[in-house]
């Protein structure tokens, strides 16, 4: 028996990092996944093989979460497959890092619909069947960043810093219909997203962390799955942050 069996998930940008190892980690407790992925099809397909291995059941879907037909799509499909949305992850997101002297609007713009308009447009997605049915988990992957800040990512922390807002104003609108929702703030984690970083800044920035070593996608994916589990029933409106001890 799987702590998610009978529990349907979707997992924006599930296809690589962080997405990739909480759907895998869902999966691999029973729940039946759906691995939304903006280009990385193959990537996406081989999670879904994964978990199928695993002996639960997946499905690649593509859609461009920030726009909201393709969200509107990518719940349809969901459910037309699986019958209901019981674990929302609001994984989704990018980077666009310079100092504000040098971003664009569109740098803003892009950063700010692909990391928060997509989870607003997810959870307002999600919301209704959640709400019809009394339960849900909405989990939102934030960011340090959006806690502490961060010089050269103006527009990245205020997409993550909108998303604990987001989170805790909807935590308060949906508790009473048994729905928490609840936010994950990795720090230094190793993925595609940090992997571009130079060997002098991934120096400095393990000795910013107590625990000595940089995340792993894992790390994220089992409070991810904390939150998303029963264990979690009164917890909603939070932000846990999984750093190594580097922000606190
Ligand atoms: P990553 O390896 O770059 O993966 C990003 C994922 O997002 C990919 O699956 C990508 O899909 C998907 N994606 C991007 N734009 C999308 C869109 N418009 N529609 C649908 N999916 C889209 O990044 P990561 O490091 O795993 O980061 C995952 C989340 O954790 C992000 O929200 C990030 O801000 C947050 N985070 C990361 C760190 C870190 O240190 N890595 C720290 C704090 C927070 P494709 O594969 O199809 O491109």
């Amino acid at each position: 028996m799987g702590k998610f069996d009978g529990k349907v998930a979707i997992v924006t940008g599930g296809s690589r990092g962080i997405g990739r190892a909480i759907a895998l980690e869902l999966g691999s407790h029973g729940a039946k996944v759906a691995v939304n992925y903006h280009a990385s099809a193959a990537a996406a397909e081989e999670v879904v093989a994964a978990i199928r291995a695993a002996g639960s059941d997946a499905l690649a879907v593509q859609a461009d979460v920030s726009d909201p037909e393709q969200v509107n799509a990518l719940f349809k499909a969901v459910t037309d497959a699986f019958g209901k949305v019981d674990i929302l992850v609001n994984n989704a997101g990018i980077t666009r890092d310079n100092v504000i002297m040098m971003l664009k609007p569109d740098d803003f713009d892009v950063v700010i619909d692909t990391n928060l308009r997509s989870a607003w447009l997810c959870s307002k997605a999600a919301s209704r069947g959640m709400m019809k049915q009394r339960s849900g988990r909405i989990i939102n992957i934030t960011s340090v960043v959006g806690i502490a800040g961060n010089g050269g990512q103006t527009n990245y922390a205020a997409s993550k810093a909108g998303m604990i807002g987001l989170t805790k104003a909807l935590a308060k609108e949906i508790a009473s219909r048994g729905v928490t929702v609840n936010a994950v703030a990795p720090g230094f984690i190793a993925s595609d997203m940090t992997a571009a970083l130079s060997e002098d800044i991934l120096k400095k920035a393990i000795e910013a962390i107590p625990l000595g070593r940089q995340g792993a996608p894992e790390d994220v994916a089992k409070a991810v799955a904390f939150l998303a589990s029963d264990d979690a029933a009164y917890i909603t409106g939070q932000v846990l942050v999984v750093d190594g001890g580097m922000v606190m």
